[in-house]
């Protein structure tokens, strides 16, 4: 992963913004002379940028911390690499409000007004407190859905054996079709041995990401552009799973959707052809609520009224919380969720 790319692939973003909203363009003085060594040098080979805020406009300086650019999480650019624009190596970059706009344009990803530009293949959610920081219901539009794969629901979203199942397994065949939900582009084609297995995310125009997991084989490669319906991979058995089948996820800026709610699995339809409406609040106090648990690892000796009494609560709420009677034998090592 490039530091650096992602440096300059956020100040083309801002940039960007700038040129829209007519805010003063930056000054064409060199910002950091230090770190070229020739010209030529690019950006990603410079990993420590140090830039005085003072020398930028207000617009800018806000991705600056303590003198030092902010560097949220990595990003790779597409193929077409970005040269930095270097004079007798004593300039790293300038900013030119025509190039960065060039820039911008080169790596216009899905969605980049509401990923901020952000777009990496490490991480399924790579995108920290993005989420947390919408405060109104999202409208997301739905026209140009196909279903990924038909078959009925195996195992649906929700807890599962004291996790989070993020996703909606569907019954495949090792070797079937999987199309893509809506047209976009490939953010990730990675492979998870303990998780996903060879798995697939796909970044949307309507701001939705889809996660496609425990593929045999999957038929597509990062940046690619695909369209609704295509197929980006085939159904599998792959990382961890028992029977071949599709993991399909929907998420919004990184967070899980129920996928349930939003496409009915028994007709392959969606429940509303227009759009879908993100409740927001409910999803932060869902998401909270995750945060909030907390779970005891059972020892020798311990019985459900013991660990009530150690975490202030009562064997009945114990039983509630993890669907259990209050007969249930306690096996050393399992884990009982106390909150
Ligand atoms: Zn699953």
């Amino acid at each position: 992963m490039k530091r650096g790319l992602f440096v300059i692939a956020f100040l083309a973003a801002f940039s960007f913004f700038a040129a829209a909203q007519h805010i003063p363009a930056a000054p064409n003085t060199p910002l950091d002379s230090a770190a070229v060594d020739s010209e030529g040098d690019e950006l990603e080979e410079l990993d420590d940028i140090d830039v005085r805020a003072t020398q930028l406009p207000e617009c800018l300086a806000g991705l600056f911390s303590h003198d030092t650019l902010i560097l949220g999480c990595d990003l790779e650019l597409l193929p077409g690499k970005i040269i930095v624009r270097t004079k007798d190596g004593d300039v790293v970059y300038k900013i030119t409000p025509q190039s960065l706009l060039d820039t911008a344009l080169m790596n216009h990803h899905p969605a980049d007004s509401i990923y901020r530009f952000n777009w990496t293949d490490e991480r399924v959610n790579p995108y920290g407190t993005l989420f947390d920081s919408i405060k109104d219901d999202v409208r997301v539009p739905m026209d140009g859905f196909v279903l990924p794969a038909p078959g009925y629901v195996t195992s649906p979203y929700g807890w599962r054996r004291n996790r989070m199942h993020k996703g909606t397994d569907i019954k495949v065949q090792v070797g079937d079709s999987i199309r893509s939900a809506w047209e976009g582009q490939v953010r990730i084609v990675g492979w998870d041995p303990r998780g996903y297995g060879y798995f697939v995310v796909i970044r949307h125009e309507n701001g939705l990401e889809t996660v496609y997991g425990h593929l045999s084989r999957p038929l597509i490669d990062e940046y690619e552009r695909v369209p609704a319906g295509y197929v980006i991979g085939l159904g599998g058995n792959t990382g961890r799973s028992t029977g071949s089948h599709l993991h399909f996820e929907l998420r919004y800026l990184g967070e899980a959707i129920n996928p349930a709610n939003v496409i009915d699995f028994a007709t392959g339809k969606l429940k509303n052809e227009k759009e879908y409406v993100i409740g927001i609040k409910a999803m932060k106090q869902a998401k909270a609520e995750q945060a909030a648990m907390k779970y005891h690892k059972v020892r020798q000796g311990d019985t459900l009224s013991g660990i009530a009494k150690k975490y202030g609560t009562s064997v009945k709420a114990l039983c509630r919380l993890n669907k259990i009677k209050e007969t249930k034998i306690l096996q050393i090592g399992q884990k009982i969720r106390v909150r």
